[in-house]
């Protein structure tokens, strides 16, 4: 497609699990209203799966002025030729002028395919959008976060791109957009594979990407041992754990729990970090958090020059007063 052939809409598809919209999802609806404030333009939802009429209601009450839904037996589990397949159809229809997808690992399969589908560009892992007349402008990270780059999507529509998981906040919208059943099916051919089994891999389940309370630990923490009470102040607050590469590397807690660039990217309301240096590899994964709060005995690390709140001091001695004073709140 070409420029002149698209409509100032914006197409968001929002991935669901376990009957869900995600959170990174719901996320890119907010740079799609900031493009048709400017543009005009709906934002168009697109919501696949099966038994998806809750979610699509969520997504319709989350922000999309239409949500459009196909919902059939052969989109029950993600296949990234069959989910291209039914998004292409729906972009050839609406001519959205952008198409965002949350920065997930079904995004970030999705998106270059859609640009290899319609000859056009993808930019990824945006963190702010800008726009240039009535064009889109992607900022982009370089170097876990050293350097940003404004990308200009030129003559290919539709513009693509992916949104950082926790850089936009989920809109707080009070209208309901409508919710329109679409009768798409994949096309013969398309699918190349097929899944003969699925294996579960038994890991406990660690939702970092949704947390709003998260406690990490790094190197910092000493042992396996004194890690726990990284653990115990989580678990006290409702929260989840997190953890540096080193702490992983010790064997303190599983690669699950890594964030950073090789990690997760988190966006938590109040981030911890105990025992953490402020390696750029590690706060790549955490600027979208609204709270920090940093632990380290040395008062030039440079996790404090990210941090809300610094204390300086002996993570072995400020853990057990934190849970214990947390603990009275709690019990009192
Ligand atoms: C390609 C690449 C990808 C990477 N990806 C990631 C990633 O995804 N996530 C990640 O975390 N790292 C990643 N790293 C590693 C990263 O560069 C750092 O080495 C790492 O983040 C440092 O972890 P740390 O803060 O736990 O350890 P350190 O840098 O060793 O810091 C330990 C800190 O603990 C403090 N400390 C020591 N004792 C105490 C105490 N008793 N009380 C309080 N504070 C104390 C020290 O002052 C120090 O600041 C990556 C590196 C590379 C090259």
């Amino acid at each position: 497609m070409r420029k002149e052939d698209t409509t100032s809409n914006v197409l968001v598809y929002v991935e669901l699990a376990d009957g869900a919209p995600v959170k990174a999802g719901l996320e890119a609806l907010t740079p799609a209203h900031m493009l048709t404030e400017k543009n005009g333009g709906d934002v168009i939802a697109a919501v696949l799966g099966k038994g998806i009429s809750d979610a699509a209601g969520l997504v319709a009450a989350a922000g999309a002025d239409r949500v459009i839904t196909v919902d059939s037996e052969e989109l029950a589990e993600y296949d990234l030729d069959a989910y291209a397949d039914i998004l292409r159809q729906i972009i050839e229809k609406e001519k959205p002028d952008v198409v965002l997808l949350g920065g997930t690992g079904d995004g970030k399969d999705l998106a270059p395919k859609l640009a290899a589908i319609f000859d056009a560009a993808a930019a990824a892992d945006v963190t702010d959008i800008k726009v240039d007349g009535e064009d889109a402008v992607f900022v982009t990270t370089e170097y876990s976060g050293a350097i940003y780059s404004d990308v200009l999507i030129e003559e290919a529509r539709p513009g693509i791109a992916t949104t950082r998981s926790g850089a936009f906040k989920k809109p707080e919208c009070e209208s309901r957009g409508s919710v329109e059943a679409a009768d798409l099916k994949v096309s013969d051919g398309v699918v190349k594979t097929k899944v003969i089994d699925t294996v579960k891999e038994i890991t406990e389940a660690v939702n970092l990407e949704d947390a709003e309370i998260i406690v990490s630990g790094g190197r910092g923490m000493g042992s396996k041992e004194n890690f726990g009470l990284v653990e115990e102040l989580a678990k006290i607050l409702g929260g989840e754990v997190g953890a540096t590469r080193p702490a992983i590397e010790d064997g303190w807690i599983t690669k699950n729990h890594q964030i950073g660039q090789s990690g997760k990217v988190v966006a938590p309301k109040l981030y911890i970090a105990a025992g953490v240096s402020g390696a750029v590899q590690h706060l790549s994964g955490i600027t979208g958090s609204d709270y920090i709060v940093a632990i380290n005995k040395d008062e030039d690390a440079p996790i404090f020059s990210v941090a809300n709140v610094g204390i300086v001091g002996d993570a072995m001695k400020v853990l057990p007063v934190m849970i214990e004073e947390i603990r009275k709140i709690r019990e009192g």
